[in-house]
């Protein structure tokens, strides 16, 4: 151990969804950030994993010398491109060769999503735990910390240290976890523990629905409340350091995926696999209540006629940014418009060339555009539309609170088009809906509506919590759905819930430590 302690940072997050078309360049990175080495400390007042990771380190006690090699963020998206990866491993690992000959590292911390597939890589994650494991050798202590949608598999529980993952959905509590990897670390290094993990799981592909971590966990549309409060209290019990429960992020076609729950032990294997694979056969058990309850959207637009005032939020669910969906679907204009609704409603739509339409029209002016499906042609048509142009700006903004929070989002070049009853927010470039901050930074309020079309299967809870009369899962096209029984799955395996809704005889698959 060396004085000052040496503690290395490193951090590619992205949550990719494999049923895209597109591949993920370093420009969608860009579009969040890239901060090479001691760039990173400009996350130091952010709401981030890292942000935390630092703060905890300032305040353990000893001195602490941060090595930071890579923090780098991408909206959720499309497989990444081989050369964007290659990019992106190598900014990580290039600083921590250097680091190794500059008298190495005493340990290391990773935040990372833990769903992130590229070119040739299924496992990104794994990959680079592997490859920072090589590099440090067998006994530095590597913490990895993970969003609770990951994908966790034998490498990872095989070359890391030790794994966890937010405990909160929505992910309000990422500077938290940063935190309780320093809780993991710093002792490990200093041999006061010797984590051991278990991971099992069990094959539930679901959306995020009914994914929330708070709440009444004796409802029946909860599981994961009741799921994370067991796994505090297990927290509780002698000998367990951490225990963490994953919602798997559906959208990826990988073999393989489930939901389940990771131990870690102070230097006991039986525990960890014991209690892992308790929790995983309590999550199997409660299987059914992942689903949501879907309305079409005539039912949903029926059903919001009947109840006073607004907003009434019809939840696009299936075009999710935050999933990796482009953003870029209208199927929800086109359905409201065949039904001739005529009430006030707001709508978003990820179309650049539609943006510029309307920026060359000016404010005022009339626009005869197509609009959608541009970015990703493969979920409906583009739509005709005649509008008329309200507001005009440069999409910017600042997220408060939540997984980006204090850091900027950049919708690029957006405009606020009438077309008659529909209020529709166009935007350049797809950015992460945390709560109301697309609509917010176009001036629009959505209490002026009757309904509102928001794109995220858990957050708009919370963003229009004491706003929205009701809300109504709509059942639309696109590679985010609500139900992932609308999706082409090839390589992830039968039998899978919701597919199948029971299999006999089901073991949780078990990934232990060698
Ligand atoms: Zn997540």
């Amino acid at each position: 151990m060396k004085t000052p302690l040496r503690i290395a940072i490193g951090s590619i997050f992205q949550e990719t969804n494999t049923f895209l078309a597109a591949r993920t360049t370093l420009d969608l990175w860009r579009n969040t950030f890239i901060y090479e080495r001691g760039d990173m400390f400009k996350l130091r007042d952010s709401d981030s994993e890292i942000a935390g990771i630092l703060a905890a380190l300032a305040q353990c006690g000893q001195p602490v010398q941060v090595v930071p090699l890579l923090a780098a963020r991408c909206v959720s998206g499309p497989i990444n491109s081989a050369e964007c990866y290659d990019t992106l491993k190598s900014l990580l690992l290039t600083p921590l060769r250097e680091a190794m000959r500059d008298g190495g590292v005493d340990g290391i911390i990773l935040p990372m999503h833990g769903s992130m597939v590229a070119e040739g890589v299924e496992d990104v994650e794994g990959d680079l735990i592997m490859a920072v494991r090589h590099i440090v050798g067998p006994t530095v202590p590597i913490v990895a910390t993970f969003d609770l949608h990951a994908h966790f598999t034998q490498t990872m529980v095989s070359h890391a240290t030790a794994l966890l993952a937010f405990e909160h959905y929505p992910h309000d509590d990422c500077y938290q976890t940063g935190e309780k990897a320093v809780k993991l670390l710093l002792p490990a290094i200093a041999g006061h523990t010797r984590p051991n993990m278990a991971f099992a799981k069990v094959p539930i592909l679901c959306g995020g629905g009914n994914g929330r971590t708070s709440g009444d966990w004796h409802a029946k549309n909860c599981p994961m409340a009741y799921l994370t409060a067991a796994a505090r209290e297990l927290e509780k019990q002698t000998g367990v350091l951490s225990v963490s429960i994953l919602h798997v992020h559906p959208y990826n076609d990988l073999p393989e995926m489930g939901c389940g729950a990771l131990v870690i032990t102070d230097n006991d294997p039986d525990l960890a696999a014991r209690e892992a694979t308790r929790l995983a056969n309590e999550i199997w058990a409660r299987r059914t209540e992942f689903e949501p309850r879907l309305y079409a959207v005539a039912d949903a637009v029926q059903r919001g006629r009947g109840i006073s005032g607004g907003p009434i939020l019809l939840v696009d669910t299936a075009d999710c940014v935050g999933g990796g969906s482009a953003g870029d679907s209208v199927s929800l204009l086109r359905t409201l418009t065949e039904l001739g609704v005529t009430e006030p409603t707001m709508l978003m739509v990820v179309d650049p060339a539609a943006a510029q339409a309307c920026a060359k029209a000016g404010i005022g002016g009339t626009v005869n555009t197509t609009l959608g499906y541009t970015v990703d042609a493969q979920w409906g048509a583009p739509l005709q539309v005649s509008g008329v142009v309200r507001h005009l700006f440069d999409g910017e903004f600042t997220y408060s609170g939540g997984i980006y929070g204090g850091t900027r989002g950049q919708m690029g070049l957006s405009a606020v088009l009438q077309i008659g009853p529909f209020q529709v927010l166009i935007m350049s470039r797809p950015t992460y809906d945390w709560a109301d901050e697309q609509y917010r930074c176009a001036g629009m309020d959505v209490r002026q509506a009757k309904f509102v079309g928001v794109k995220n299967p858990m957050n708009y809870n919370m963003a229009y919590a004491g706003v929205a009369k009701a809300s109504f899962i709509v059942d639309t096209p696109g590679p985010t759905p609500a139900t992932t029984r609308h999706l082409p799955y090839q390589r992830m395996q039968r039998p899978f819930f919701p597919l199948d809704e029971s299999i006999p005889n089901l073991q949780p698959t078990v990934y232990v430590q060698s």
